[in-house]
């Protein structure tokens, strides 16, 4: 039986770099959830169509290789929105589904247990995981660590802008019919607002290791 383990959390709340360090501390596999849409948008804005295009969008997530996702491309705010608009769509949600719950209960090479980040990991994804956390931040806060983020990889969008992309993210992520972005009910809550990584990661820990005894 893998060990799972639900990291939640609206963009930039600092659950990647959480979820990352977790699955190391507990050599888990590590699955960043947001890649799948991230891709699935880029490929159908890489061939000169909007986000929006759902029979295109259905067709990227079908034939969606994980194992094959270009790193770089999909870390642009771009990729961001793109994906926040593919994720709206139920079958390519369905497509992705699938994948993302065998790689849960059957991680690769022969981890113990598997981390998943993303918006529905606790709800819909994985709700029979075995620790949930819902990782939050205020807006201006994410929004300010994404702008640096963005900054260091060369991008010249203000802060201002980040922000506003932020928000907008938020409420279609939230306010979505199919699988939106919610605590699961059984959800730890983890607010980073104020919290170093360092302090995050050991909050995390200190919840995950109590449901282990
Ligand atoms: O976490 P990240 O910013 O990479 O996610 C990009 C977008 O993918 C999110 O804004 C959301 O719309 C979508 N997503 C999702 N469900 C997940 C993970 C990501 O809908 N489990």
């Amino acid at each position: 039986m893998s060990f799972i383990i639900a990291i939640d959390g609206p963009a930039a709340a600092g659950k990647g770099t959480l979820a990352k360090r977790v699955a190391a501390h507990y050599a888990y596999a590590y699955l960043d959830t947001g890649s799948l849409y991230r891709a699935v948008g880029v490929a159908v804005t890489a061939q000169g169509l909007p986000a929006s295009d759902e029979p295109a969008a259905v067709r990227a997530a079908q034939s969606l290789d994980a194992t094959k996702i270009a790193a770089k491309a999909i870390r642009t705010a771009e990729a961001g929105e793109a994906a926040s608009v593919v994720a709206v769509m139920p079958a390519v949600r369905a497509a992705i589904l699938q994948f993302q719950r065998d790689f849960a209960t059957n991680p690769p090479n022969g981890a113990k247990g598997a981390v998943l980040d993303g918006r529905d990991i606790g709800t819909v994804v994985c709700p029979e995981a075995d620790v949930k956390i819902f990782v939050t931040a205020s807006a201006e806060i994410r929004a300010n660590r994404r702008f640096l983020e963005l900054k260091t990889s060369g991008s010249a969008i203000s802060e201002a802008q980040v922000l506003e992309d932020t928000q907008e993210r938020d409420r279609r992520d939230a306010e979505r019919a199919l699988s939106p972005m919610r605590p699961a009910e059984d959800a730890h809550l983890l607010d980073t607002s104020n919290l170093s990584i360092e302090a995050a990661f050991g909050e995390a820990v200190r919840i995950i290791d109590k449901s282990m005894r």
